[in-house]
């Protein structure tokens, strides 16, 4: 099925995403947590697009063993990072050809990060939602976007980055996934700037629980923002202690998740690191206490 589809029969969704492993024994943790996540049923998996070579080719190999070996509908991303159009077209043929009919649309980030300036390839793209209209173009694809709560780095305001996602939403988005952010009016003040755009594509909220306290510092350096200082002020409260940090990001996700859903978000996307451990116990957490 199409994530339109899943989206549309109108259940709150629930999906996690992957990122494709570098070594055999990355390759066992991950497949190890699809075989967990598989047996909660999700509405979907997805399987981020690295940076350069090797980890492309195995974006590719896990989606297409995911649609292949698995029950679960595999959402394959992709961005437009030193890609051609004629490369992006071979791309999404290979997904194609594996089955696999969910994009994610992406610009991708340049490969020093986001406080890097962007650089296109000198025949690709500029902004991914020509990469939307390219996938359109090519077949009945589904096709997704990504949505930024705390402002996209780039974008000369809030205002302006909304538009931007109702512009991806006129070019065929189906849905967006937000970037990972911490404040749930953060991500309903999107909903509604999206909405006085005319977007109400389905918008499902990117949630990362924080396990560990080096995780503070590579999040900011992810997503070009800083988190704030309510939630790093509780789990710097017990920094000595690493259980305490790992109980205290899931319980700061649990309770985002809650105000989320409970103000009408149509999902949560969870955002693994390829262990299933902590988004597992955060989707527990909510049928304890949203069902
Ligand atoms: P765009 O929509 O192109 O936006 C980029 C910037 O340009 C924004 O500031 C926007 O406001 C502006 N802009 C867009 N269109 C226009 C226009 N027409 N005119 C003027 N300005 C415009 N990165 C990876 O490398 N691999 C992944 O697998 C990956 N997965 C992700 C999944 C999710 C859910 C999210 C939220 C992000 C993901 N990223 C991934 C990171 C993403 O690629 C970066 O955040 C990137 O910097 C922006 O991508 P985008 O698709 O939003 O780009």
């Amino acid at each position: 099925p199409t994530i339109r589809e899943l989206l549309a029969a109108g259940n709150r969704s629930f999906s996690f995403e992957f990122f494709p492993p570098k070594t055999p024994e990355a390759e066992e943790v991950l497949w190890r947590s699809i075989r967990e996540i598989e047996q909660l049923r999700p509405t979907f998996v997805s399987i981020t697009y690295g940076a350069g070579g090797t980890t492309r080719d195995g974006t590719i190999r896990v989606t297409e063993r995911v649609a292949q070996d698995t029950s679960l509908t595999p959402l394959g991303h992709l961005t437009c990072v030193a890609h051609s159009r004629d490369e992006l077209r071979s791309v999404i043929g290979a997904y194609a050809g594996s089955g696999v009919r969910n994009m994610l649309a992406l610009r991708g980030d340049p490969p020093g990060g986001p406080s890097q300036p962007w650089v296109a390839h000198p025949e690709g793209m500029n902004h991914a939602i020509e990469l939307v209209e390219l996938i359109r173009s090519l077949g009945d694809f589904c096709v997704g976007v990504a949505a930024f709560p705390d402002k996209h780095p780039e974008a000369a305001d809030l205002d302006a980055d909304a538009r931007v996602l109702a512009e991806k939403a006129e070019a065929g988005a189906d849905y967006a996934i937000t970037q990972m952010f911490f404040g749930a009016d953060d991500y309903f003040s999107l909903v509604d700037r999206a909405a006085a755009y005319g977007c109400d594509i389905p918008i499902l909220p990117g949630i990362m629980p924080v396990t560990n306290i080096k995780q503070i510092k590579r999040m900011a350096e992810l997503t070009g923002m800083a988190l704030p200082t309510a939630v790093t002020d509780r789990l710097h409260a017990v920094e000595e202690d690493p259980k305490a940090v790992r109980e205290v990001g899931i319980e700061i996700a649990s309770e985002l998740c809650e105000k989320l859903l409970s103000g009408g978000a149509p999902g949560i996307h969870f955002i693994t690191l390829n262990r299933s451990t902590a988004t597992r116990q955060v989707y527990l957490n909510l049928q304890g206490t949203t069902v």
